[in-house]
């Protein structure tokens, strides 16, 4: 079978750290092009500036990862699935759930594959939390995020901007767990949202969910932690506390802890692969809908000014 060809647009962090090494290391893929406005590329590979100038020039693809922030990442996802080419959306699929509605009819359509990756739900904790948690009965839940901006996020504009999610941009990756190994849908009951006085988004939150068998769940997200960081889902069942932390990485099971190999990313590029010569798609919105209720139900704080 020929490998996909695959252009990687927007070459930030993400793409270099993750998306360039799994996509070396998965003989489905080859990479083909990259895209980036302002970024040279990759020496022996070809590079364009715009999507729309690789579009034009070649060379051919058949799928795109799409790496930039996410408020411009409706209309290069539109103009790849118009011409048939599968599209990776790095998480947050979109800025808002209407156009990421839009982009799955349209992938649809063309019967191309439309990914909506959720890097952390490949973490080596969670399929097995997931598997555990399905035979417990499940009494509360909190989800503690908090890392310190300045490390993780320097000189990132877009994230404090109107559909750059703020602290979310971070946060929406516990949520693509816990949407994942708690066996029911849960809901936003209450939140509070910071946000500096000279920023459009949140620099943290606290929020309350309750799943549809009335179980509480807190989420404590914070971008002004400095030390240690926490990512971390507690899960207490009748059947002891279930931790898992470092993002999903490492579970605590009442029987012991596992540590297993990172696979996120290769896991992802397996995903897409298995998607594409299945001519099928993954969007799977409830994380991104959990953050959308935030922002329409949760009551706005005015927090001290945020300077990087
Ligand atoms: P970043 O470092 O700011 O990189 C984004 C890149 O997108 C920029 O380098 C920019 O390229 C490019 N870009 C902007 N507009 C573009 C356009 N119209 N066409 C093509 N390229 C364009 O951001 P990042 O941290 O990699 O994050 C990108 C996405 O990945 C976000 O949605 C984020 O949530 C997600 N993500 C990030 C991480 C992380 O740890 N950083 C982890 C997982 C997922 P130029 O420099 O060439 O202008």
């Amino acid at each position: 079978m020929d490998p996909i060809r695959i252009a990687v647009v927007g070459m930030g962090k993400i793409a270099r750290a993750q998306h360039l090494p799994a996509i070396h290391g998965n003989r489905a893929f080859v990479l083909a092009a990259t895209v980036s406005p302002h970024d040279p590329g990759e020496a022996g590979i070809p590079h364009h500036a715009s999507l729309d100038s690789l579009l034009a020039e070649g060379p051919a693809v058949d799928a795109v990862a799409l790496c930039t922030p996410p408020q411009v990442r409706y209309d290069l996802a539109a103009q790849a699935l118009a011409r048939g080419i599968h599209v990776l959306l790095e998480k947050p699929p979109g800025a808002s759930l209407s156009e990421v509605a839009a982009l799955e009819a349209q992938a649809q359509k063309t019967n191309a594959t439309l990914f909506a990756a959720w890097h952390s739900r490949f973490a080596a904790g969670v399929a097995p939390a997931r598997a555990w948690l399905a035979e417990r009965r499940i009494d509360t839940v909190k989800i503690v995020w908090r890392e310190d901006v300045r490390v993780w996020h320097p000189g990132q504009a877009w994230i404090w901007e109107p559909g750059g999610l703020g602290v979310f941009d971070p946060g929406i990756n516990a949520l693509s767990i816990a949407t994942y190994i708690l066996p029911r849908p849960f809901f936003l009951k209450a939140a509070t949202l910071s946000i500096p006085a000279n920023r459009a988004a949140p620099i943290a939150a606290d929020m309350e969910f309750r799943d549809t068998a009335g179980v509480s769940i807190s989420m404590d997200l914070d971008w002004r932690q400095t030390g240690p960081q926490s990512w971390d889902i507690l899960v207490e069942t009748d059947a002891g506390q279930v931790k898992l932390s470092k993002g999903g990485a490492v579970l605590s099971l009442p029987t012991g802890t596992e540590h297993n190999e990172d696979r996120e990313y290769p896991g992802l590029y397996d995903r897409f692969a298995t998607l594409i010569r299945g001519r099928r798609s993954d969007v799977d919105i409830s994380p991104l809908r959990l953050v959308a209720d935030a922002f329409l139900r949760g009551r706005r704080e005015t927090t001290d000014a945020f300077h990087d």
